[in-house]
């Protein structure tokens, strides 16, 4: 159980990252009209939507959690669910 919830932080993490890094490929590829940054950061932003639709759940409840993150509480290992008050 403890070593599904580190993997869920970690994915969790490595779709932030994708978005993180998708606004400003996509941001400077449209400005410079650079198709291959464009094409980068709209699969990265897909990349991070899907991991965020299929594997971000409460491994507790189960239910599906906000995209939608606090920066303060998401990014250290303490998250707790919005729905059953679950830390994971
Ligand atoms: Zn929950």
């Amino acid at each position: 159980m403890m070593g599904k919830i580190k993997n869920l932080m970690k994915l969790r993490k490595f779709s932030l990252l994708c978005l993180f890094l998708s606004i400003p490929s996509s941001f400077i590829g449209s400005i410079l009209n650079i198709t291959f940054l464009s094409i980068t950061g709209v699969s990265l932003l897909i990349i991070f939507i899907l991991i965020s639709l299929i594997f971000w759940r409460c491994p507790h409840c189960k239910k599906a959690l906000p995209i939608r993150f606090n920066i303060d509480e998401d990014i250290d290992d303490n998250y707790s669910c919005p729905y059953c008050n679950g830390k994971f």
